[in-house]
């Protein structure tokens, strides 16, 4: 079955009727990235940059940032690298911010909002990003947006930090594109005056599940009401990925659902055209996008859309992968 899966690493993801669509690889370490092309992704689409944070002790300095980022965007070529800023807090504390004291961390101080409380780091990071954007196609990625007023700040961090560069002398691309991740439902309920503000998105159904259902997938008291497949979910990814495509601005998933080749078709029909997952889900993903027919599943796609019903769903997707 790995052999037969070898065949299609040279092959692009095609469906049968001809749509293009993009893999690309989730990676934690820059030395991943070898993985990822090792299996044949279209560029990272996910990089996520806390790991670096997580490593040591002590903070990473804006010159081991830009180290790491670099090797990844060298490593890639002219592929697409896209970063996300530092996603602390929650499941993922560094050893120095231990000792905050948090009621409810998934509510907290996670993702954008420990940066823009901590500008000095969160401009440190924007530093080496934009310094090793000269080495590469680095794309910024936002985690944890919940209102359109938190990507004004970063913009004008990120202008500042940029103009401070351009004083330096140091090169840049000064048309680094920036992007926001939609995983909190607020979010994804007003997307469009995000996309308005963005040059991309990409979706973190991981935490837009947990956040939608109110559900810890690491608690073993609840985490059977965790499901991809509840019409909420379903409602609010169509909602997201329709109104990207309507307004002609890149959407993407970076969840663990567009890793897993049971649920391709069902995003496929949704409208998705980027997917990033591990590096190992790859070629399996592309194994269902090449016996995906578009045309032919739109009627399962657009009863899955209308049901209210998860068993019913369930049947539905048994016949869309059947
Ligand atoms: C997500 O929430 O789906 C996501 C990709 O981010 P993380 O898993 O790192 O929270
Ligand atoms: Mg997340």
């Amino acid at each position: 079955k790995k052999d037969a899966l070898q065949g299609i690493l040279k092959k692009k993801a095609v469906t049968r009727d001809g749509t293009e669509i993009e893999l690309f690889a989730n990676i934690e370490l820059p030395e991943d990235s070898e993985q990822a092309l090792a299996n044949g992704a279209n560029g990272v689409g996910l990089f996520r940059s806390e790991f670096l944070f997580l490593k040591e002790d002590d903070l990473p300095t804006e010159d081991e940032q830009f180290e790491a980022y670099k090797q990844v965007a060298q490593a890639m070529g002219k592929k697409p690298t896209i970063i996300r800023t530092i996603d602390l807090g929650k499941d993922k504390i560094p050893k120095w911010q231990e000792e905050v004291e948090t009621p409810n961390p998934a509510l907290g101080l996670t993702g954008i909002r420990l940066c823009l409380a901590e500008p000095q780091l969160f401009r440190t990071q924007l530093r080496a990003l934009l310094r090793a954007s000269a080495f590469g196609k680095i794309k910024l990625l936002i985690p944890m947006l919940s209102n359109v007023g938190e990507v004004k700040q970063i913009r004008k961090h990120l202008n500042e930090v940029a103009a401070q560069l351009k004083e330096e002398g140091v090169h840049f691309d000064q048309q680094i594109e920036l992007g926001g991740m939609i995983e909190v439902p607020a979010a994804a309920v007003t997307v469009a005056s995000f996309l308005a503000q963005l040059d991309f998105v990409s979706i973190g159904t991981n935490d837009l599940i947990q956040y939608t259902l109110a559900v810890d997938r690491n608690d073993d008291a609840v985490n059977h009401l965790y499901d991809p497949l509840h019409p909420a979910v379903i409602s609010l990814l169509g909602h997201v990925i329709d109104t990207a495509n309507r307004l002609e601005k890149p959407v993407s998933m970076c969840g663990e659902m567009a890793g897993d080749p049971a649920l391709t078709r069902l995003l496929l029909g949704l409208g998705l055209r980027r997917f990033s997952m591990l590096p190992a889900q790859l070629l399996k993903v592309k194994q269902q996008v090449l016996t995906t027919d578009l045309s032919k599943i739109q009627p399962l796609i657009a009863r899955m859309r209308d049901s209210y019903d998860t068993e019913e769903l369930r049947e539905l997707l048994g016949q869309l992968n059947g």
